[in-house]
């Protein structure tokens, strides 16, 4: 019977309450085993046993004692007792496990319960072998599941350091190109600003020699030429400037539509003898924008017109009304372009190939142009076959109030 209780203490759930029964069979009211854990260096209870005993100096004192005799005695407060106890306790071989009593057993008894000791200390040895073991085990695994995770945030890290790598390459080489291309146009743009310059330099050098009247005029209208197309230029570059600073200012107005398109075109006729511009269709309406911006939209695709058909003869420029859109279109009978070029036209700084650098320019014309049309809710496009010719179309949405802002544009504006 004894031994049957011994052997039970196998069990951890029922530990506590097969200790009170052996306590019962010794005579006792209380059985509490300690473990003596060197490695933590504490006497502690053993599992199964309540952990929070109400332990006072008396308790720490009589651990103390046993680990100088094997049998001391004590009066001690027991968990679940309303007053102290006298206490027996007995260690176990090599002072591992202390067994603590709650009464004075029968020394019969207390000579079963020292038999049965060594069977006690190696059972529960065995068990904290056991338990270090399985600590070992966690404590292995969960130092696996933790490199694994520093394996995978190293191998992240590695990836966004590469991506960052990647990247600053590749920010260098855009910064690289971009230099490159501010290069290329510094060079272009200071060649093109003295071919005028020179012309008009040797234009006054003759004029200064000349008497004939005539001839005089005729030089006259080549140095405007050559002044104007300067203007353009430092006034596209003035643009250019302004767009990238979000500077660029916008005076909105209404005005007839005719006006703008008839008044652009005899302009840029006005200096231009080689080409006829043909206004084809023209309505007149009321139309709310900034004249001069959207003049200068018509005036750069008129120019480019002119400029890439050398032995073109004329322009033609159309204007229709479509939903709720103006479209005009400008037609010329030039080089045409090349589709996969149409797409850059509106980035800053695009030239064609390099064939079209016998035709001056800067590339920022069609780039000002689609800011300014922007700007009005607009876009342009191209249609074209190389070597037949461009249409060049731009379309803007109509002002809603057209038809009640005509009375207005009519009282506001007279002689506009
Ligand atoms: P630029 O004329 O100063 O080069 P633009 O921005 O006005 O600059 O035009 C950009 C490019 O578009 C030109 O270099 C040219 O290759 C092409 N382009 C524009 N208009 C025409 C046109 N009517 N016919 C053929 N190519 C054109």
């Amino acid at each position: 019977m004894f031994l049957d209780l011994i052997s039970e203490m196998v069990k951890v759930e029922t530990r506590y309450e097969n200790a009170n029964k052996i306590a019962e069979y010794l005579g006792c009211s209380n059985l509490i085993i300690f473990i003596n854990d060197k490695e933590v260096d504490a006497v502690l209870p053993a599992p199964g046993f309540p952990a929070t005993i109400p332990m006072d100096g008396r308790w720490e004192q009589l651990l103390l004692d046993i680990t100088q005799a094997p049998i001391v005695s004590s009066t001690l407060p027991f968990p679940n007792k309303d007053s102290d106890l006298s206490a027996t306790a007995l260690s176990g071989p090599d002072e591992s496990v202390a067994i603590l009593l709650g009464g004075s057993p029968q020394a019969e008894q207390l000579r079963e319960l020292q038999a049965a000791l060594p069977i006690l200390t190696a059972l529960f040895m065995q068990e904290q072998q056991r338990n270090a073991a399985e600590t070992t085990r966690l404590m292995a695994e969960n130092s696996a599941i933790t490199s694994h995770r520093l394996a995978t945030t190293i191998d992240a890290m590695r990836l966004k350091l590469r991506d960052a790598l990647l990247r600053q390459d590749k920010d260098k080489q855009a910064i690289e190109e971009l230099l490159n291309k501010k290069d290329e146009f510094l060079n272009i743009a200071s060649h093109e600003l003295k071919t005028p310059l020179t012309s008009i330099k040797a234009f006054n050098q003759i004029m200064q020699r000349i008497q004939d009247p005539e001839r005089l005029q005729g030089f006259v209208l080549k140095s405007a030429e050559q002044i104007s197309k300067l203007e353009r230029l430092i006034s596209d570059l003035l643009d250019v400037t302004k767009i990238h600073q979000g500077q660029m200012r916008y005076t909105y107005r209404h005005f007839d539509f005719n006006v703008l398109l008839s008044e652009t075109i005899e302009s840029v006729q006005y200096l231009t003898p080689s080409h006829e511009i043909i206004l084809l269709n023209a309505p007149s309406f009321i139309h709310r924008g900034d004249y001069f911006r959207l003049e200068q939209v018509l005036t750069n695709f008129l120019s480019n017109a002119i400029k890439y058909s050398p032995g073109g003869k004329q322009v033609l420029v159309d204007c229709r009304l479509e939903n709720d859109h103006v479209i005009v279109s400008i037609q010329d009978f030039g080089i045409g372009i090349p589709t996969e070029q149409a797409e850059r036209l509106d980035e800053r700084y695009y030239r064609g190939d390099k064939l079209d650098m016998r035709f001056e320019g800067l590339g920022l014309g069609l780039f000002i142009t689609s800011e300014i049309l922007k700007r009005h809710q607009g876009s342009f496009w191209v249609e074209s076959k190389l070597g037949v010719g461009s249409t060049f179309y731009f379309k803007l949405p109509l002002d809603k109030e057209t038809e009640t802002s005509k009375a207005d544009f009519e009282s506001e504006h007279i002689g506009f």
